[in-house]
């Protein structure tokens, strides 16, 4: 698979994760979706999600407390074949991956700062 931003050819969706700096864009596309950044929040994103072809608001992403993860959330009547669902399963999947690698590193430089 490619990265759908800078398009460097990736064995599998992990590989992705060092594409952070790509999926970090104000506007990502994926297939048919693009997923635009809505307000920076501290701590996590939110996404809305676009329609590429026929520019229709689809739904948006954003952190699930529970979940722990980022969730989607369809608008009303929506409809989504398989591609579209695997659009999203990926940026969702990718973005917790990106956003929980963020946390690890922070928490190790953290450490290596206060010396232990
Ligand atoms: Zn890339």
């Amino acid at each position: 698979m490619k990265c759908p931003m800078c398009g460097v050819e990736v064995e599998k969706l992990e590989d992705l994760i060092d594409h952070a700096v790509c999926f970090d864009l104000d506007e990502v596309n994926m297939g048919h979706l693009t997923f635009k950044t809505e307000r920076p929040k501290p701590k996590t994103k939110v996404w809305s999600v676009w329609n590429f072809t026929t520019r229709e608001l689809i739904g948006r992403v954003s952190w699930g407390g529970s979940w722990r993860k980022y969730v989607f959330f369809p608008y009303n009547d929506m409809m989504f074949d398989e591609g579209c669902m695997r659009h999203l399963a990926d940026f969702i999947e990718l973005q917790t991956k990106i956003h929980k690698k963020r946390k690890d590193d922070g928490r190790i430089r953290d450490k290596a700062a206060s010396g232990r």
